[in-house]
C-alpha cells in the first residue's frame, strides 16, 4: 500500500511503498477515509516532540472504513465506518482500569509511537475504532478526535456546565472547537481572547463577545463584559504564561481555570488574593478519554459541533502535498485544516 513516511527527522517526509499491515484477533484493518494533518505533525517532523522509532508513518486524526476485523471484535463489522481514538492503551494497567488511559503505563500514541494514518490502511485495535455516524463526513470525523476531542476534555475537567460563563484563551483548532462544545454545553457568555483580527471576527461571528488582547488589557475587558463579575471558567488554549495568568485573573469566585496549552515558562500568582480568596481552581489538561468520544461524536452529529466544507482544504495521499500542508502551519492564520483523502 502507499504511505507517507517520516524516514529521516528534520527531512521531508516520503512516499513508501509498505504491506498492509497483519491484523491479530483484537485488531481492526482501516481503509482510510480521511487523515487531518495536525500541528504536532509538524513539530514530530522537526523534531521538536520526540518519536520513537523511524521510519514512521505519521498521522493521528483518522476515520475511514472498516476493511478487516479480528476474531475478538464484536462492536463492528467490515464495512463500518468508524474514528479513531489515537491513544492506543493496554485496558489492564491501574490507571486504564479506572478509564484514565491517558496515563497508561504503556500507552501508545497512533502516528507517533506507532504507525499512523498517512496511508492507505491503518491497524488499530478494536477499542480504538468508535462508529462514524453517516452525517459526519470522513474529513470532519478524522479531526474532531484531535483538538476538538481535547476541547470536549477541557471543558469536561473544569466542570463547565449549563448556565456558566467562559472565557477561552486563543482561536486556533482547539478554540473553535471549544466554541461550539461550550455553546453545545447550553453557557452564559462567551468571551473569546486574541490578537488575530480575522480570528476575533470570525469569533464574533460565531455569537462569541470578541476581547481583542492588542487594545486593553483582556482581563478588565472580561470583567466589563460580565457585569464585573469574571467567568465561571476559562480556557487557556495558548500556552503562555501571560495568558495563563490572565486566565486565573479572568475568573469569578469559585471560578476554574484549565490550562490545555503548552509551555516551558513558569507562572506567578498571588495566592491569598487570586487564588484562596475566590477559592479558584487551577486544573491542567492532557489530551482526552475514550470515554468522552461518544458525546463528541453525538455533537457533532446533531449539527451543534460543526466543521464548513470552508475550513477544511483536501490534499493527496503524497509526500509533496503533505509537506506542503505541514510547512504553512508556520504561518496560519485562520482555522483552515488540511486533510488527506487518499485516492482508491
Ligand atoms: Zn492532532
Ligand atoms: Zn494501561
Amino acid at each position: 500500500m502507499r504511505a507517507v513516511r517520516l524516514t529521516q527527522v528534520g527531512k521531508p517526509l516520503e512516499n513508501a511503498d509498505v504491506p498492509v499491515p497483519e491484523t491479530g484477533p483484537t485488531d481492526v484493518l482501516i481503509r482510510v477515509g480521511a487523515a487531518g494533518i495536525c500541528h504536532s505533525d509538524a513539530h514530530y517532523r522537526a523534531g521538536i516532540s520526540e518519536i520513537d522509532r523511524l521510519p514512521l508513518t505519521l498521522g493521528h486524526e483518522v476515520a475511514g472504513r472498516v476493511e478487516e476485523v479480528g476474531s475478538d471484535v464484536t462492536h463492528l463489522s467490515a464495512g463500518d465506518r468508524v474514528c479513531v481514538h489515537y491513544l492506543v492503551h493496554c485496558e489492564s494497567c491501574e490507571f486504564c482500569v479506572r478509564g484514565l488511559e491517558q496515563f497508561c503505563r504503556s500507552g501508545q500514541m497512533i502516528g507517533k509511537h506507532r504507525d499512523g494514518g498517512y496511508a492507505e490502511f491503518i491497524k488499530v485495535p478494536g477499542a480504538n475504532a468508535f462508529r462514524l455516524p453517516d452525517e459526519i463526513p470522513f474529513e470532519a470525523g478524522a479531526i474532531m478526535m484531535c483538538s476538538s476531542a481535547t476541547a470536549l476534555h477541557a471543558l469536561n475537567k473544569a466542570r463547565f456546565k449549563a448556565g456558566e460563563s467562559i472565557a477561552i484563551f486563543g482561536f486556533g483548532g482547539l478554540g473553535f472547537s471549544a466554541l461550539q462544545l461550550a455553546r453545545a454545553f447550553d453557557c452564559e457568555d462567551v468571551c473569546v481572547v486574541e490578537i488575530n483580527p480575522a480570528k476575533l471576527a470570525s469569533a464574533a461571528s460565531m455569537g462569541a463577545i470578541a476581547i481583542d488582547a492588542r487594545s486593553a488589557d483582556p482581563v478588565e475587558q472580561i470583567k466589563e463584559a460580565t457585569a464585573g463579575t469574571g467567568v465561571d471558567v476559562a480556557l487557556e488554549l495558548i500556552g503562555s504564561a501571560k495568558t495563563m495568568r490572565q486566565a486565573v485573573l479572568c475568573l469569578r469566585p469559585l471560578g476554574r481555570a484549565a490550562l490545555v496549552g503548552l509551555t516551558a515558562e513558569s507562572m506567578s500568582i498571588f495566592p491569598y488574593t487570586e487564588l484562596i480568596n475566590k477559592e479558584a481552581e487551577i486544573i491542567g489538561v492532557s489530551d482526552h478519554l475514550a470515554s468522552e468520544l461518544p458525546a463528541l461524536i453525538a455533537f457533532a452529529q446533531s449539527g451543534k459541533l460543526r466543521f464548513p466544507t470552508d475550513a477544511l482544504r483536501v490534499v493527496a495521499l503524497d509526500a509533496g502535498q503533505i509537506n506542503a500542508a505541514l510547512d504553512a502551519f508556520q504561518h496560519s492564520i485562520d482555522h483552515v485544516r488540511a486533510v488527506i483523502v487518499p485516492k482508491v
